[in-house]
C-alpha cells in the first residue's frame, strides 16, 4: 500500500506516521517511512534550495516546478521499490502538499498543478491519503513552541496563507473522497491516533 499523511504546520503528520509504522509493522507489514520534499539524497538537496530562507526571489510556478522534481526522483528511488517489494510506504506529504500549497493558496490553479505532478507520478496516486486537519491558529502555536524547530521560507508566510492552505486541502478532500479522509487534528495525539485507526482499519478491510 501507499498510504499519505497531510496537513497544515503543526498538524501532526510526524508524530502520526510513527504511530502508524509501529501500528502496521505489528500487524506484520513491513513498512517504509518517508517525507517530501526530501526522503532521498537528491530530493534532500531540492528541498534544502526551496526552503532557504535567502531564496525569497523564488517564483511561485519555480517552486512548484522543484516540488515536483523531488517528488519525481523520490518516487523513481524510493516509492515505486518499496510497492514493487510488497511494502507499505508511507509518506509525509506527497502530491496534495503541492496542490493545496502551490495550487491553492499560492493560487497557481489546483489544474495546473495536477498536471506538472501528474508527469512526476505517471498517475501513481496514494492508496489512502489521511488529512490531518488542524485550525492554522492551533498548528502555528504548536511549531512555534518546537524547540527544535527548522526555521524556513515558509515562516515569513501569514496566518492567512495558512487559512488558504487549509481551505485547499477542504477542496482536495471533496475531489478526491475515495482515497482522502480528513480527521479532526485539533485534540491531543492519542485521540487524533484513534481516528486514524478506525479509518486505516476500514481501509484494510476492503
Ligand atoms: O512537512 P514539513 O514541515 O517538513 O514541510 C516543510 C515546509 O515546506 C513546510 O513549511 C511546508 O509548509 C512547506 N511546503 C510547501 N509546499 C509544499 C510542501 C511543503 O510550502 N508543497
Ligand atoms: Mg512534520
Amino acid at each position: 500500500y501507499f498510504l499519505t499523511v497531510e496537513g497544515c504546520e503543526g498538524a501532526g503528520k510526524t508524530t502520526v506516521i510513527e504511530l502508524l509504522s509501529g501500528y502496521l509493522s505489528a500487524l506484520g507489514h513491513e513498512v517504509v517511512t518517508s517525507r517530501e520534499p526530501g526522503g532521498i539524497e537528491i530530493a534532500e538537496q531540492i528541498r534544502s534550495v526551496i526552503l532557504d530562507t535567502k531564496n525569497t526571489k523564488m517564483e511561485a510556478r519555480t517552486e512548484a516546478l522543484l516540488y515536483a522534481a523531488a517528488r519525481r526522483q523520490h518516487f523513481v528511488e524510493k516509492i515505486v521499490p518499496s510497492l514493487e517489494a510488497g511494502k507499505v510506504i508511507i509518506c509525509d506529504r506527497f502530491i496534495d502538499s503541492s496542490l493545496a500549497y502551490q495550487g491553492y493558496a499560492r493560487g497557481l490553479g489546483i489544474e495546473e498543478v495536477l498536471m506538472i505532478n501528474q508527469f512526476a507520478i505517471e498517475h501513481t496516486f496514494p492508496d489512502l491519503t489521511i488529512f490531518l486537519d488542524v485550525s492554522p491558529e492551533e498548528g502555528l502555536r504548536r511549531i512555534h513552541s518546537r524547540k527544535d524547530r527548522e526555521i524556513n521560507r515558509l515562516d515569513l508566510e501569514s496566518l492567512a496563507f495558512h487559512q488558504k492552505v487549509r481551505e485547499g486541502y477542504l477542496i482536495l478532500a471533496e475531489r478526491f473522497p475515495e482515497r482522502i479522509v480528513s480527521i479532526d487534528a485539533n485534540g491531543v495525539i492519542d485521540d487524533v491516533f484513534v481516528m486514524v485507526k478506525e479509518h486505516l482499519e476500514r481501509f484494510l478491510r476492503k
